[in-house]
């Protein structure tokens, strides 16, 4: 398997794909080595995982080097994301003894009743390149601090990452037998899904998500599905400060070249104030500095994946033809590299597939809207549920307008944001299950209930 900088279209280095054989061998290895690491107990663990925290502080500039290299974001990107990862662990950390400890529901001198958490076993983490850590992170971390042992597959276009992951997980102190990883492509993916794991836990595309959900149905095991979104993001006529707005909701949809989950996919506008909002936008835009990911103050990169920019110009092509108007952008950039203009599309309808498909690229459609009946009507119109965005004066109409959209997070003059102590879950095609919060520490455990009698 190549490892392809996408920057350079250079390659950087070749790796062995597992196989049906190797991976026999690893969840031999994890099943062997589950119950040491679940016995070891919560506190042992703890500490590993801290262990594995500091090493991401210390090794963050080789780490965030290794990222780009192979995903393409600015270099300053991927330090945020290990920094935000770091975030997340802190949380965990602080968190796991309240969550994970047997609870005593019951407690007086002829009844016990008490929860307790076991881990679910050995898990199979089958994980996205956009954000390796980050979406890591929410799964690998609390299945170990619960006990479980993990075979992860970090995906084609993160494989490098994913080793360096694996390498700082064993230098912190997870047993070798706790922690392995598959790599390839979607025929390792196949391999995972044929084998026995007592949880599935899945960040990526919709399609393959459903495929895996049916495939792993036949097991009864726990299968968690972390998908696509078109996040809708609303902006009322009575904003403060519509450059500011303008700026932010930019910075919503474009962040990581737009390859976020929860980015902001469909931007729509009050009438009054539509014309001021699209020139602040567009203003912003024009000042961003496009190029080398390595480069010191970019902050439009390359993308990761080669075929993206084919889906882009192909819903360029589809609204301009169905009478959208580009604004600004349009295009691959000439040259090396995965390169694509930052592009803003008005005149838009949502019938158009820029305002359906998850476009995952640096482009954007903004609409403008007479009311908010006609607002919740175009945000509400979607398979997907993952995010939805209300910028507004008025915390009250935000909310009444967020409680009818059918979105796992609903954000009030914000967007583009994910909170450790939040669960993170989509609704209808962006997902099952929860990561992050009390809920996704324990999304890696099965409760058990204990009544204790004592006569
Ligand atoms: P993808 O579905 O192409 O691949 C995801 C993973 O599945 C990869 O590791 C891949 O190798 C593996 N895979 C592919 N085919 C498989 C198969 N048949 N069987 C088993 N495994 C298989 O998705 P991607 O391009 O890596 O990620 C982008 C998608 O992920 C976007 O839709 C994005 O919105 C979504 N995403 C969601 C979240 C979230 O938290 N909701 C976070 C990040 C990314």
């Amino acid at each position: 398997m190549n490892i392809i900088n996408p920057a350079t279209e250079e390659i950087i280095t070749t790796l062995q794909e597992d196989n049906e054989a190797s991976l026999n061998q690893k969840i031999a290895i994890l099943k062997k080595s589950q119950e040491d690491w679940a016995k070891q107990g919560l506190k042992e663990r703890t500490k590993v995982i801290q262990n594995f925290y500091d090493l991401l502080d210390t090794e963050n500039e080789t780490l965030a080097a290794v990222l780009t290299s192979e995903v393409g974001k600015p270099l300053q990107q991927s330090r945020n994301e290990i920094n935000g990862a770091k975030t997340r662990i802190q949380w965990m950390l602080h968190n796991s003894d309240k969550y994970l400890s047997d609870e005593l529901i019951v407690n007086t001198s002829e009844l016990k009743e008490i929860i307790s958490y076991d881990p679910l076993g050995v898990i199979c983490n089958i994980s996205a390149w956009n954000y390796p850590y980050l979406v890591g992170v929410n799964v690998f971390i609390p299945a170990l601090l619960a006990g479980n042992a993990v075979m992860y597959k970090p995906s084609e276009y993160a494989s490098l990452t994913g080793l360096e992951i694996e390498r700082l997980l064993k230098k912190a102190g997870v047993p070798d037998g706790v922690f392995q990883i598959a790599l390839g492509a979607h025929q390792t993916g196949e391999l995972l899904l044929d084998l026995d794991f007592d949880g599935y836990f899945f960040t990526g595309s919709y399609r393959t998500g459903q495929h895996i959900y049916q495939k792993v149905a036949a097991k009864m095991v726990p299968c968690q599905l972390e998908l696509g979104g078109k996040d809708p993001l609303y902006v009322t006529e009575d904003v403060k400060d519509i450059n500011a707005v303008a700026i932010g909701t930019a910075d919503g949809a474009f962040y990581n070249n737009g390859q976020s989950c929860c980015a902001v996919e469909r931007i729509y506008v009050h009438e009054k104030i539509y014309e001021d909002y699209i020139s602040a936008f567009n203003k912003e835009l024009k000042s961003w500095k496009i190029g080398s990911p390595t480069e010191k103050g970019v902050y439009i990169g390359s993308l990761t994946r080669k075929e993206q920019l084919n889906v882009l110009e192909q819903q360029v092509e589809d609204a301009v033809k169905n009478g959208a108007v580009l604004l600004t952008g349009g295009k691959r950039i000439n040259g090396k590299g995965y390169n694509f203009e930052p592009t803003i599309l008005v005149n838009v309808s949502n019938e158009m597939k820029v305002m359906q498909e998850e476009s995952f690229g640096p482009i954007i459609g903004i609409m403008k809207v007479k009311d908010d009946a006609e607002a919740i009507r175009m945000m509400q119109d979607t398979e997907y549920g993952l995010t939805a965005s209300v910028y507004s004066a008025s915390m009250d109409r935000a909310q009444q307008i967020l409680s009818q959209i059918d979105s796992g997070t609903g954000y009030w003059n914000c967007c583009d944001r994910v909170s450790a102590g939040l669960p993170w879950s989509g609704r209808k095609h962006s997902g099952i299950g929860a990561t992050l919060s009390h809920q996704g520490l324990r999304a890696f455990t099965k409760p058990k209930a204990w009544h204790l009698r004592n006569s």
